[in-house]
């Protein structure tokens, strides 16, 4: 199997319009499959293919708790939105950095399987914001974009020093053994 890698901010393909799906065969089968995989890996809630380099409209993702209910959309669209949350997100392809940002409450989103049959369901709660986040790495756009480039620069400096706490923390402890 092909091994995929996550790509990563500030990663101009990250920024990419991805393509729409026509084709429903094995190939597609098998990258949704691998995709699942590297986000149970990597413990993450979702997946979007662009963030493994593959630009087409294909999202993954598992809100479960026992994380056994992964869930595949080819060509995901929000038709309807209602309500404003906040929602606290973090991203694979951006390691670190957690904020608040505000997402539609309700949605209805329509998709295909990976047969290619039409899917349409409602959306709320994680399930909803998943499905937002993912569309968005689909056009391009990450969950940072929605804050200013001022509060992204605080919260990359906090990482880049919790990162460097964390790293002498353990030379000390390496010392110590
Ligand atoms: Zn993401």
């Amino acid at each position: 199997m092909e091994k995929l890698k996550i790509l990563e901010f500030p990663d101009k393909r990250l920024r990419r319009v991805s393509e729409s799906i026509g084709v429903f065969d094995q190939k597609l089968k098998k990258l949704s499959d691998n995709m699942l995989m590297i986000m149970y890996k990597e413990r993450g809630v979702g997946l979007a293919a662009p963030q493994v380099n593959k630009p087409v409209r294909l999202i993954v993702m598992d809100i479960s708790e026992d994380r056994n209910e992964p869930l595949v959309f080819v060509n995901p669209v929000v038709s309807t939105y209602e309500g404003k949350v906040e929602s606290n997100e973090g991203c694979l392809s951006v390691p670190d950095i957690k904020t608040d940002i505000k997402r539609h409450e309700t949605i209805t989103l329509n998709a295909q399987d990976l047969e290619g049959t039409a899917i349409s369901l409602e959306a709320d709660g994680l399930l909803s914001i998943c499905i937002q986040h993912e569309i968005d790495h689909l056009d391009g756009k990450l969950f940072i974009d929605y804050i200013s480039d001022i509060k992204l620069q605080r919260l990359r400096k906090k990482v880049a020093k919790q990162n460097k706490a964390a790293r002498i923390e353990r030379q000390k402890n390496t010392r110590l053994i």
